[in-house]
């Protein structure tokens, strides 16, 4: 199958240099940097709310959030003031840790909207809704509603391949995921990374999406900043002794910043 993502060499795709991020009451994000090449699978690690789904959410430009300092650059463009449409169109996806229902509109309708002019399209759609186990059905229901959580997840990882991003961004994918259908996305997802070279933001509390996946690099976000980066092995140590060791040093962090 030819590609339709992102080359496989190793550049920098994607970089977060120094964000600051504030909603309208308080800085969520303190200086966070985060760098993914092309087509590596970088894991996002932290304690409920660190603030990952917040620099998820600032990447892609969703509404509410307000970066105040530092910048995010995607494929050589600058995109921290970048309408939210100009930046999935870049080939930014995100899927969302809780995606919204919208009644009236089909799924089919959005997923043909994206690609219908790629030749074989309704072919690939078919068979990428097969390989996530997912019923044909599915493409005439309405967008999300009355879907299982498993079943919006995986819907969102559906979109993922009918977009062929060139980085996408999973937050908590595998929340509402059953041990099987963790199974199925985590191969799915690497066959269409095999295919298609694209990068990987992953969001997770727990290694079932990543069972079939080569981590490259790990990031553990506490408290709005970097607590720690490392391979693969990092996610193994805080399965093992959670994040308590790393909150205690970011609690010191910040009393020095007051
Ligand atoms: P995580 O995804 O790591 O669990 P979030 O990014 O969802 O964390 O949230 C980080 C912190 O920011 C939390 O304390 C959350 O309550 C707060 N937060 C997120 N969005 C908003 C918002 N729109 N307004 C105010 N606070 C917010
Ligand atoms: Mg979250």
């Amino acid at each position: 199958m030819k590609k339709r993502g992102a080359s496989l060499a190793r550049e920098t795709l994607f970089s977060v240099q120094d964000l600051h991020v504030t909603t309208e009451t308080r800085e969520i994000l303190h200086g966070v940097s985060v760098e993914v090449k092309a087509g590596e699978t970088v894991v996002l690690l932290g304690p409920n709310g660190a603030g990952k789904s917040t620099l998820a959410s600032a990447v892609m430009g969703a509404p509410g959030l307000k970066v105040t300092s530092g910048k995010m650059m995607f494929d050589g463009t600058d995109i921290t003031e970048m309408p939210v449409d100009e930046r999935a169109r870049a080939g930014i996806f995100m899927a969302w840790q809780a995606p919204v229902e919208i009644p009236g509109v089909n799924v089919s309708e959005v997923l043909l909207a994206v690609g219908e002019c790629v030749p074989g399209y309704r072919q690939l759609l078919a068979t990428y809704t097969k390989t996530l186990e997912l019923s044909p059905f599915i493409l005439q229901r309405e967008l999300n509603v009355g879907l299982s959580g498993g079943e919006k997840k995986k819907l969102e990882i559906l979109q993922m391949m009918a977009l062929a991003p060139k980085l996408a961004i999973l937050d908590e994918t595998d929340s509402g995921l059953d041990v099987d259908a963790a199974r199925t996305v985590s191969r799915a997802v690497r066959d269409y990374q095999k295919e298609q070279g694209t990068a990987l933001l992953i969001v997770t509390h727990n290694a079932r999406i990543l069972q079939e996946l080569t981590v490259d690099k790990v990031y553990v976000l506490v408290d709005g900043k970097v607590a720690k980066t490392g391979d693969g092995k990092l996610i193994e140590k805080i399965e093992k002794d959670g994040f308590s060791g790393m909150k205690l040093v970011m609690e010191d962090t910040s009393e020095e910043e007051g």
